[in-house]
């Protein structure tokens, strides 16, 4: 790994990164860099070098160093990975409200010396959620199959658009501890699901079932747990954007309306380039380049 002062050495005042250990495997490069290239010059000042996304692999007691040399150089903001997400918070003068209730995040602006720090995969979640499943989960309830720092992001969400009840089942049930640090109003929208008799059960009565497991990154891989139910009356997400999943062609079998990942990780990264550059982002652009990448074009 080469040493961070020389990593930082490549980039130029306005540039972006990705922060994280790993960090070669990111798409964010993909669709960042060529939303730059096509709509830079179009709309901006052309004295203005076109920004460049850059991957940083920092480990976790180079974080510290790695916010400095950003700010030093200049960056206009930074994308937040694993394992840092929740460490970089120490590092952050300002948080807004997801990343401040979810104790993560995945986006830094540096603006007047100040740090702000977003969680921009709430929006990624909301806008897949709304304007690719087409799903409105207000007043309804949902399950959630993972309580690891995706489920939590999309329990937030869930309840923030009126979802009446949010189930949640993890394999280990140790995990599900963390939702009860969250006010008394959240926690009484939530459900743990204790049994995976019980998941059947819930699987079977609710409209909205989401798998926020890592079940699926492997080709292999099948459903989270055997006891989980579709309908053709369900609406299925699959936060996994790899692959079409088992989990995902059980779901369309059954006749169920079914997305993956891919529109999540989309939108959070269309957020990102907003946070940055106080536009819109060309949704179209970065949703082609994503695509092409993962047909190995
Ligand atoms: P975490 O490590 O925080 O959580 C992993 C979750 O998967 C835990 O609930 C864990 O359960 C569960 N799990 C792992 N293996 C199994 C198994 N064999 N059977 C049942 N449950 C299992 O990861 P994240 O929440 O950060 O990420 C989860 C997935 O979401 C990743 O695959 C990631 O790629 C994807 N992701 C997609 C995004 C997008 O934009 N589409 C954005 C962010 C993440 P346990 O606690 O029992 O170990």
């Amino acid at each position: 790994m080469e040493n961070l002062v020389k990593q930082f050495s490549q980039v130029k005042p306005g540039d972006v990164g990705i922060i994280g250990d790993p960090v070669e495997h990111s798409l964010s490069p993909v669709f960042h860099n060529a939303a730059f290239k096509t709509w830079w010059g179009a709309f901006r000042d052309r004295d203005e070098l076109t920004p460049v996304y850059h991957r940083f692999h920092v480990l976790h007691d180079q974080l510290a160093e790695a916010v400095d040399l950003a700010k030093k150089h200049q960056l206009r903001g930074l994308n937040v990975t694993i394992p840092h997400k929740e460490t970089v918070i120490k590092f952050v003068d300002n948080l807004d409200p997801a990343a401040e209730r979810l104790g993560a995040v995945n986006t830094l602006s540096f603006q007047e010396g100040k740090v702000k720090g977003f969680n921009t995969d709430v929006d990624g979640f909301r806008r897949s959620l709304e304007r690719e499943l087409e799903f409105d989960p207000e007043g309804k309830p949902a399950l959630i199959l993972g309580a690891g720092g995706t489920g939590k992001i999309i329990a937030l969400q869930l309840i923030n658009q009126g979802a009446s009840m949010v189930y949640i089942w993890n394999r280990d049930p140790q995990r599900l501890r963390k939702f009860f640090d969250w006010d008394s109003d959240l926690v009484s929208r939530i459900k743990i699901v204790e049994s995976e008799d019980e998941l059947g059960s819930v699987s079977r009565e609710v409209p909205l079932i989401i798998n926020a497991t890592s079940v699926g990154l492997k080709e292999k891989d099948l459903l989270p747990s055997s006891k989980i139910e579709f309908n053709k009356d369900h609406y299925v997400f699959d936060v996994i954007y790899h692959r079409e999943t088992f989990f995902m062609k059980s779901a369309k079998q059954a006749g169920a309306k079914v997305i993956g990942g891919l529109g999540m990780l989309l939108f959070q990264g269309a957020k990102s380039f907003e946070i940055w550059t106080g536009a819109p982002a060309p949704l179209d652009i970065m949703r082609q380049a994503l695509q092409s990448k993962m047909e190995g074009k």
